[in-house]
C-alpha cells in the first residue's frame, strides 16, 4: 500500500490479482485493514492541514504536471500492466486509457492556480480529505479522473482501487512518489469492498467520490445521509445508441461496434441498447453482423486483438446469466463466429434482436459485449424508448440532420449525448449522469466544482 508517502504492508489479508486472459496469478498485493484506513485518513488530514494547504496554488499545479509527465514516461509499462491485470486489449490501454489518464493530470494542472476563474466565486476553497473508491473497468483512468481534480482543487486523497485490478494504481503511487508529492497527499489502499466501506464511512472524510454499481452507490448514499459530507456518484447506465434512417450507415456501424465492444462492454456509458429506425433495421443488422464477424477476440497482449478478456469469473458468470434471460424472454441471439481461447474469461460478441422494452436485457446493465437491438418508427418513439430506463448516463444519435441532433440531445435524459460518434472522452468535457446513474460531474469546470466549496452567491 502507499500510505503517508511510504510503501508499507497493510494489515488486511493479501490478495492475488489474476490475469483474466490466462487465469494465472499475476501478483500478490497487500491490503488495508480498517486501522490502515484510519491511518491513511489521519495522514491525509495532516497533509491537508500542513504542506498542501500552505503551498501556493502554482506550486501545487507543478506536481500535477510532473505526475502527468510521469504517466507519459511510463506509458508502455502502464499499458502492459493494465492489460495483464484487467484483460482489455493492449491497443486500448496503450491508445486510450494511459494517454487519457495523463491528459487528465495535464488538464487539471492548469486549473490549480486559476480556481478563481472557475465560476465558483473569487476564492473557492477545497473540501478537505476526499475518500475515493473506483471500479475495475478503467483502473488507471478512473484513478486519474478522481485524483487529478481533487489535487488541483487543493484536497488530499485516500483512494481504494478495485480488488481485481490494483496494479496500475500502485504504479501510479510510484509516479506520485517520484514526483515528490508531499507525504500523505495521496494514499492508495488496495482491498476489497470492506475497505471501501470503511473508507466512505470514516468520519474524517469530507467528501466521497465513488464510481461503480448503482447498488453500492445506493448503500453509500444512505450511509452518508445526514452527515453533511459531500458525495458524487458515477454509477451504471443502459445507454441508447439511436440510428436514424438518414445516418451514414457504415459510419454508424463503426460507432455501434465501438459503443458496445470497446473494453468488452465493461463501460458504464456503453451503447448497450441499439435503437434503429425500422426502415433501415435489416440493413443495419446485416452490416453489423458482418462487421462484428471480423473482430478478433483473444490474447489482450496481441496488438491486433479487438476484444479481450472479461475481467473476472464473477463478471463472466453475470454476463452469461443475464444474456440467458434474453433467450428465455424470446429475443433472437446472434453470436460472433470467432473462436474462443481454451483458457481465460472470454465472452463472444453477441447481438440480440427482436428485443422488447420489458426484457431484462433491455433494462439491466449487462456490462459485457452484449448488444440489445430495438426498433422505432418516429423520433418521438425513439426518445420515449431511449428514456425508458431508470438510468441516465449517456446516449448516441446518428443522423445527418444537425437540427435533429440538437432536438434529440435536449429531449434525451442523459448526462452525455454523442452525435455521430460514441465513447469519446476528454478531460475538458464534463461526464456524469442523473437518476440511477448518479450525480455530480467529472472533467471540465463542472468536475472541479465537485471538489470545491463555493463562496456564497457563486454561480456553479
Ligand atoms: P462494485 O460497485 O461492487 O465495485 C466498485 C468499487 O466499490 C470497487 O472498488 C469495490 O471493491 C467497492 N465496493 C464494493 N462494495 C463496497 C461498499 N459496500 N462500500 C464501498 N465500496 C465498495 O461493482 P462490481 O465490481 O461488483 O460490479 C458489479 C456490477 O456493477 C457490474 O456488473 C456492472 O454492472 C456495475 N459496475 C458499473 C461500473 C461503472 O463504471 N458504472 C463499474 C463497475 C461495475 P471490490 O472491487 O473489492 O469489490
Amino acid at each position: 500500500m502507499y500510505l503517508d508517502g511510504d510503501f508499507v504492508d497493510g494489515q488486511g489479508d493479501d490478495l492475488t490479482s489474476v490475469n483474466p486472459a490466462t487465469e494465472e496469478p499475476l501478483a500478490t498485493v497487500s491490503t488495508a485493514s480498517a486501522a490502515d484506513v484510519d491511518r491513511a485518513v489521519t495522514a491525509a488530514r495532516r497533509a491537508y492541514e500542513g504542506p498542501w494547504s500552505a503551498m501556493p496554488a502554482a506550486e501545487r499545479g507543478k506536481y500535477l504536471f510532473r505526475i502527468a509527465r510521469g504517466i507519459a514516461e511510463r506509458a508502455r509499462e502502464l499499458a502492459v500492466v493494465e492489460t495483464l491485470d484487467n484483460g482489455k486489449p493492449i491497443k486500448e490501454s496503450r491508445d486510450v486509457d494511459v494517454p487519457t489518464a495523463s491528459a487528465h493530470f495535464f488538464y487539471h494542472a492548469g486549473w490549480a492556480d486559476k480556481l478563481a476563474h472557475a465560476g465558483l466565486g473569487p476564492a473557492p476553497r477545497p473540501l478537505g480529505v476526499v475518500g475515493q473508491v473506483i471500479p475495475w473497468n478503467f483502473p488507471l483512468l478512473m484513478a486519474a479522473w478522481k485524483i487529478a481534480p481533487a489535487l488541483a482543487a487543493g484536497n488530499t486523497v485516500v483512494l481504494k482501487p478495485a480488488e481485481t485490478t490494483p496494479l496500475t494504481a500502485l504504479v501510479l503511487a510510484e509516479i506520485l512518489a517520484d514526483a515528490g508529492l508531499p507525504d500523505g497527499v495521496v494514499n492508495i489502499l488496495p482491498g476489497a469492498g470492506d475497505v471501501g466501506q470503511a473508507l466512505v464511512r470514516h468520519p474524517g472524510i469530507d467528501k466521497v467520490a465513488f464510481t461503480g454499481s448503482t447498488e453500492v452507490g445506493r448503500q453509500i448514499q444512505s450511509a452518508l445521509a445526514g452527515t453533511g459530507r459531500a458525495l458524487t456518484l458515477e454509477l451504471g447506465g443502459k445507454a441508447a445508441n439511436i440510428v436514424f434512417d438518414d445516418a451514414p450507415l457504415d459510419q454508424a456501424v463503426e460507432g455501434i461496434v465501438n459503443g458496445i465492444f470497446f473494453n468488452q462492454g465493461h463501460v458504464c456509458c456503453a451503447g448497450s441498447r441499439l435503437l434503429v429506425q425500422e426502415s433501415v433495421a435489416d440493413e443495419v443488422l446485416d452490416k453489423l453482423r458482418l462487421r462484428i464477424s471480423t473482430l478478433r477476440l483473444g490474447d489482450p497482449m496481441d496488438k491486433n486483438t479487438d476484444v479481450g478478456a472479461v475481467n473476472s469469473a464473477e463478471q463472466l458468470q453475470r454476463i452469461t446469466e443475464l444474456s440467458a434471460t434474453g433467450d428465455l424472454e424470446g429475443a433472437q441471439r446472434w453470436t460472433s463466429p470467432c473462436p474462443l481461447p481454451d483458457r481465460g474469461y472470454f465472452f463472444p460478441p453477441t447481438v440480440f434482436s427482436g428485443v422488447t422494452q420489458s426484457m431484462r436485457i433491455a433494462r439491466d446493465e449487462i456490462f459485457g459485449p452484449v448488444l440489445s437491438v430495438l426498433t422505432f418508427r418516429t423520433p418521438d418513439e425513439a426518445v420515449a424508448k431511449a428514456n425508458n430506463t431508470p438510468y441516465g448516463l449517456s446516449a448516441g444519435v446518428w443522423t445527418e440532420k444537425g437540427s435533429r441532433i440538437l432536438g434529440m440531445a435536449s429531449a434525451l435524459r442523459a448526462g452525455v449525448v454523442w452525435a455521430n460518434t460514441f465513447n469519446r472522452f476528454d478531460p475538458t468535457a464534463a461526464f456524469g449522469g442523473y437518476r440511477e446513474s448518479g450525480f455530480g460531474r467529472e472533467g471540465g469546470r463542472a468536475g472541479l466544482a465537485a471538489y470545491l466549496r463555493s463562496d456564497e452567491g457563486a454561480q456553479a
